[in-house]
């Protein structure tokens, strides 16, 4: 087995020993601290460098060309250096925190372990001297990051006092790293749930974001549970907990849910497709009905899904582009193709999905279905559709009134006069377009135009 604790140096890569060297040139430490310490010592890649030093902000923007002050309340400046971009914060301790939120004030310090003891959890606080890469390592992170396990630096409780959100980062870091939460840690955030409510909402959406990115979104979501956090930050997801669908699913609406998003997370889906697999059911506890035949029906639910997802996703400050194409997954995640649909049926579905989107959409389906009873869905699922798909788009591509052989001018060149009379009959020719592309051409659409137009006299 891989011993993380045995090791007492790290590789250091040579970008990293060249910064350390304009640092020694100036008289100043530097050390490689926070998830890139981690990932190495978990043998994994790591994705940035977070560096720590005893250099003020103001000594680093003169020791190296083009730094981004990027946080420099904390202390933080950022250093492009040959193209990567490195955050450099200068060695400090917190002061008090009057708010669960941020500390009221920052100390700069000279010493790493002080600097240490500020951090979140034991895997998070581990520092690599630079440029040498020994390990500085004072509360056990390396037997942690062995025994895969997330622990506070220090008492729990004291820790989620001074910061709220550490809760939802300890369930973060299980969801992305497969580690356990360490049992004083989870009774702490069960004692005091909701000392994750002062925090910003940014703060929250960005965990939410990497829990759903993650390998493992449910891990991270049912410890949510658990400990009460799921209600204060996702009631409308608390809510499908113990809403029964028997007859089509062999899980609540919670179970199925959460079974849907790892398979989407699994899969390596897009992040819309993983949420529309987490939200593609939230309207059903509002719409679920008891049938005569003891059958729970949720009729129209993708519509209140569709209008849930984008009051949550706005809620957590998602961008519009992000909540436009989620709650369009959601909405039209119902469909139900079968081999009697015509030509004109796949057009204007394909239509009303937009072809970009199709994808997705069925990714979704994909999830939905693992979702129902935990088993893989056969690879034939939604293959004829897409056949069928490619070969009618194949057949004609008008899908929109702009590949239309007509537009608007062509119509009033022809004496409908502008107005809603000349929308309406642009919006008939697509229609008998999307069932028949034979149509589609100026001709017959002009004949056509003034049988319409003769019609709506
Ligand atoms: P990632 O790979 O997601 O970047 P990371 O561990 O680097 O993981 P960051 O959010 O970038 O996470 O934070 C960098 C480091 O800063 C952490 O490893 C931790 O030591 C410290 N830290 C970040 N947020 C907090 C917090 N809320 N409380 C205490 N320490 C924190
Ligand atoms: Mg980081």
């Amino acid at each position: 087995m891989f011993a993380a604790s045995k090791i007492k140096r790290i590789a250091v890569h040579p970008l990293l020993r060249e910064i350390a060297a304009v640092f020694k040139a100036h008289g100043k430490q530097v050390f490689l601290v926070g998830g890139a310490v981690r990932d190495t010592l978990r043998g994994a890649e790591c994705a940035d460098w977070d560096l720590a030093g005893d250099a003020r902000p103001d000594d680093v923007m003169r020791m190296f060309p083009g730094v981004i002050p990027t946080g420099i309340k904390h202390g933080t400046v950022t250093i492009r250096y040959k193209k990567h971009s490195i955050e450099v914060t200068t060695l400090r301790t917190d002061g008090d925190y009057a708010d669960s939120r941020h500390p009221d004030s920052v100390y700069y310090t000279s010493s790493i372990e002080e600097d240490l003891c500020r951090r979140d959890f034991t895997i998070n606080a581990i520092a690599a001297v630079l440029p040498e890469g020994r390990i500085i390592d004072p509360f056990g992170g390396r037997e942690d990051i062995e025994r895969k396990l997330i622990r506070c630096v220090g008492r729990a409780a004291d820790r989620l006092n001074e910061d709220g959100l550490r809760a939802l980062r300890a369930f973060r870091f299980a969801s992305q790293l497969g580690f356990d939460v360490d049992g004083e840690l989870l009774a702490a955030i069960k004692e005091r749930p909701a000392m994750i409510s002062p925090v910003s909402m940014e703060r929250v959406k960005a965990e939410f974001d990497k829990i759903i990115a993650s390998q493992k979104p449910s891990s991270a979501l049912l410890h949510m549970e658990r400990c009460g956090l799921l209600p204060i930050v996702l009631p409308e997801l608390m809510r499908c907990r113990g809403v029964e669908q028997k007859g089509y699913h062999r899980f609540d609406v919670l179970t199925h849910s959460l079974l849907a998003c790892d398979y989407a997370a699994r899969s390596a889906y897009k992040q819309t497709v993983r949420l529309a697999a987490l939200f593609h059911d939230l309207g059903k506890p509002v719409s679920a009905k008891l049938g005569d035949n003891g059958v729970w029906t949720f009729h129209n639910h993708e519509i209140l899904s569709a209008d849930i997802t984008r009051d949550l996703m706005t809620r957590l400050r998602y961008s519009n582009a992000d909540i436009d194409e989620t709650v369009h997954l959601v909405r039209l995640h119902m469909f139900n193709y079968t081999d009697s649909w015509g030509a004109g049926a796949v057009r204007r579905f394909v239509r009303r999905v937009g072809e970009e989107n199709l994808q997705a959409l069925f990714d979704l389906r994909r999830s939905d279905s693992f979702g129902m009873f935990g088993v893989e869905p056969s690879p034939l699922l939604l293959l004829n559709f897409r056949h069928r798909i490619d070969s009618v788009l194949a057949a004609g591509r008008a899908l929109s009134l702009k590949d239309l052989a007509v537009n608007g001018r062509d119509l009033i060149e022809a004496g409908i006069p502008p107005g809603k009379k000349l929308g309406l009959i642009l919006h008939n020719l697509l229609e008998a377009v999307l069932e028949d592309p034979e149509m589609n051409s100026k001709e017959k659409l002009l004949e056509m135009t003034a049988r319409l137009s003769e019609r709506m006299e």
